[in-house]
């Protein structure tokens, strides 16, 4: 259909439609100015601490195949049993459809990445990650249907010391951030056969005290003991405080693992305490766990967790390989700086372009354009209706100090056909006049204010 003939069959007096705003998906946040200059300065530290402990940045996509997440993370988790955004895809020609899923958590993502390139050929790799995570969580402050994570995985290292390493990495990134009173809590998990054996036990204790159970609890008890240590229901608190302790179950080796790991924490000053009922959340980790905790978010206190998964490598199908890390939330972490004022710096022009005339936008953008060459932050002046041109040189005045600019470059007529511009200081101080010849010095006299 043409446009001619949907005007000729329109009717004259049809009512205009009436649009509904459509909104975001519950949960999931918008993240707009100047909230996001939080956001890139936090990625900011991030990319120069992982620099600086020479971890390398991995990106995988935000889909996988359900089945990398039902194997990866345990078919009787919270994540796989009820959280996962998961759908059938179009069915192919050969008429398979492929199951996916939104991604809960990046490190079987990662391990999937990195068996498929075989990145661990020529040793050890230590990789990080900021990306987005979806889980169908009941949204409520710290937390989202959709949020983010920093993750850090050392593949390839089956000692102590990169344990350690990666806990100091998290500790170094929570420091460079300027949080404070941001506990650690360890724990050991063990081997797989010394989980057993304290499974046994545990599934006999709580069998012995069955009735205290919540219904929870009893749907875990034989698929998955260790969890109900983890339970937040408050009448279970003194049921899980008094059950076996994995801690007592370890072997010699295990024992010995976990003791080099507290030496180099000692040893670099960061303190730590042992919570013997920290299991995490996920299947996966054996030996080291551990989280980051503070008070003062409430409920959703855990900023970072991780641990080591040595056998996660082999459960996703690749070569068997040891492995350890970490991920943290950045919306917490983004909470607790605000909780503790800690400042971020705000996201302004150095300069802002008054503009007098339109006809010489062509050359006032111009400038611009080599000011912003020679790494000058400038904002020109637009205004919302150009039927009245600019605007006012006071209604431009007034967009400039609410830019949060130091300086205004007033490009009037009459400093144009000087070949010059007016650089004038929004707060206060002595207005002066440049050649637009010399860009250099242009530039040098914008940022050096600015030191
Ligand atoms: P996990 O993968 O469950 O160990 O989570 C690691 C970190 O991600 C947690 O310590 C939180 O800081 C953060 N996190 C987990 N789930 C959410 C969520 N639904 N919303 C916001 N942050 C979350």
């Amino acid at each position: 259909m043409t446009v001619s003939s949907i005007n000729e069959t329109e009717s004259p007096v049809a009512a205009k439609p009436v649009f509904k705003p459509v909104h975001a998906v519950r949960g999931m946040n918008d993240i707009v100015p100047p909230e996001s200059a939080r956001w890139e300065w936090l990625e900011e530290q991030v990319r120069s601490v992982m620099q600086r402990w020479a971890y390398r940045n991995i990106r995988t996509p935000v889909l996988e195949h359900t089945g990398l997440f039902v194997r990866g993370l345990g078919e009787v988790t919270d994540i796989v049993e009820k959280e996962m955004y998961s759908f059938t895809d179009r069915a192919d020609k050969t008429g398979d459809a492929d199951h996916l899923s939104l991604r809960p958590e990046n490190t079987a993502g990662v391990v999937r990445a990195v068996t498929e390139h075989n990145l661990l050929y020529d040793g050890g790799k230590r990789l990080y990650y900021m990306a987005p995570m979806f889980r169908r969580e009941r949204p409520q402050r710290g937390r989202y249907r959709q949020f983010h994570q920093v993750g850090a995985e050392a593949l390839g290292f089956a000692g102590p010391e990169v344990d350690a390493e990666i806990i100091l990495l998290a500790h170094a990134l929570l420091q460079q951030l300027g949080l404070r009173d941001v506990r650690l809590e360890l724990n050991s998990l063990g081997q797989p056969a010394e989980r057993l054996q304290h499974r046994a036990a545990l599934i006999a204790y709580f069998e012995a005290h069955k009735d205290e159970l919540d219904e929870d609890a009893r749907r875990r008890l034989h698929s998955n003991p260790l969890r109900i240590l983890d339970t937040k229901n408050p009448a279970m608190q003194a049921l899980a405080q008094q059950a076996p302790k994995l801690l007592d179950y370890l072997g010699e080796q295990s024992l010995k693992h976990f003791e080099q790991v507290q030496a180099i924490l000692d040893a670099n000053g960061v303190a730590w305490q042992i919570n013997p009922r920290l299991v995490r959340g996920l299947d996966y980790y054996n030996l080291t766990v551990f989280e980051f905790i503070t008070d003062a978010l409430g409920a959703q206190g855990t900023i970072c967790g991780g641990g080591r998964y040595d056998y996660l490598i082999e459960q996703i199908g690749g070569k068997p390989a040891p492995a350890v890390g970490w991920a943290f939330g950045v919306e917490r972490v983004l909470e607790l700086l605000k909780e503790q004022q800690i400042a971020v710096p705000a996201q302004v022009p150095q300069a802002y372009a008054v503009v007098a005339e339109p006809a010489s936008l062509p050359q006032v953008m111009a400038v611009l354009t080599q000011l912003r060459q020679a790494g000058v932050a400038v904002q020109m002046h637009a205004p919302a209706d150009s039927a009245q041109g600019l605007g006012s040189f006071k209604s431009q005045f007034k967009r400039a100090d609410a830019s949060g600019a130091a300086w205004a470059l007033v490009f009037g007529p009459d400093e144009l056909a000087r070949g010059e511009v007016t650089l004038k200081p929004l707060r206060g101080g002595e207005q002066t006049q440049l050649a637009l010849a010399d860009i250099p010095a242009l530039a040098a006299r914008i940022q050096s204010s600015l030191g």
